[in-house]
């Protein structure tokens, strides 16, 4: 089985004052060969399997990257972007903070060269966007200065031009983190959400980060307001989710049916008064499960259904 890539635990019983336990685990064990370059569009690319699936633009301006897998596969990821293109990394711009998506920061950024002023280089490295809350995370947890964003927004929308392509970075509150951004290419009509979508999985709920299972479904829903299908059949949009396979509207449409059913199941059982683990011995999942759920790892069914019921439990969480 493939490495999970969100690797995040969540321990409610027990635990402090917040109630949360996160543990976030490096995993180098991919071998250089599970990494795979995918064209998405022309100059755009999916790099698959160093973790978080990462996205490559590229063009006259140099290379755009969102997210860069794991530390451990800085290197692989690099080789793989040269498969690509030998120009400048320019931007990289991180969906949220977790090593998975972010590890591989350090390398990338050292091998790239940010543009300063005009159309001049720098040699500084590659310049790093996240949302501020990702940047305070990360700020206090010890990363050297290299692994650290350059730069910070904290509106609910920011946006630039890259070789020639109007790029919005959109925030999205309380999802899998409180610092969680999509990256949409307009042009190319792409879209890079982090681990706000996956296919392999329940959406993984960072509670002790800010997440919220009502933010995620949020969190799809302004993803769907965006992507459009091309009519009658598959394409249009193209959605690159922080785990698993390239998709599009109708991949978006059924994972945001599946979220929220189960979110409205364990709602009305939490509103009728019954425990975590009435809810939990009910299976609210039980049709999805052969799809995404897990008995075992990082992020197991039961604690996806445990974080859906402390958010619908929560008095904030509406
Ligand atoms: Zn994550």
């Amino acid at each position: 089985m493939r490495p999970v890539s969100c690797l995040v635990l969540l321990a409610w019983a027990g635990a402090p004052a917040l109630g949360v336990v996160v543990a976030a685990q490096e995993n180098g064990t991919a071998a250089a060969a599970d990494v795979r370059v995918l064209q998405v569009r022309d100059g755009i690319y999916m790099v698959a399997g160093a973790g978080g699936n990462v996205t490559v633009q590229v063009g006259g301006d140099g290379i755009l990257l969102v997210d860069t897998g794991r530390a451990a596969m800085g290197d692989q990821v690099l080789a793989a972007i040269r498969t690509i293109s030998n120009a400048p990394i320019r931007q990289i711009v991180l969906t949220h903070d977790h090593p998975d998506s972010a590890g591989g920061v350090a390398t990338l950024r050292t091998a790239g060269d940010a543009v300063l002023g005009g159309n001049f280089g720098g040699r500084a490295g590659a310049a790093i966007l996240a949302h501020e809350n990702a940047w305070l995370r990360m700020s206090a947890g010890g990363l050297p200065p290299a692994a650290l964003p350059t730069d910070t927004y904290h509106v609910r929308r920011h946006d630039f031009s890259f070789n020639g392509e109007p790029v919005e970075i959109l925030h999205q509150p309380r999802a899998h983190t409180d610092g969680d951004s999509m990256v949409l290419f307009r042009r190319s009509d792409v879209i890079s959400t982090g681990d706000i979508f996956s296919t392999t999985r329940y959406p993984v709920i960072d509670v002790a980060s800010g997440g919220s299972i009502n933010g995620v479904i949020d969190a799809l829903n302004r993803l769907l307001e965006i992507t459009i299908p091309r009519t009658l059949q598959e394409d249009g949009t193209l959605v690159i989710p922080g785990d698993g396979r390239l998709c599009d509207e109708g991949d978006v449409n059924w994972y945001r049916y599946m979220v929220t059913v189960i979110r409205d199941r364990v709602q009305d059982m939490a509103t009728r008064g019954m425990t975590l683990e009435q809810v939990k011995a009910a299976r609210p999942t039980l049709e999805y499960d052969g799809r995404y759920g897990s008995e075992t790892g990082p992020w197991t069914t039961e604690m996806f259904i445990e974080a859906v019921y402390r958010g619908v439990s929560a008095p904030q969480s509406r």
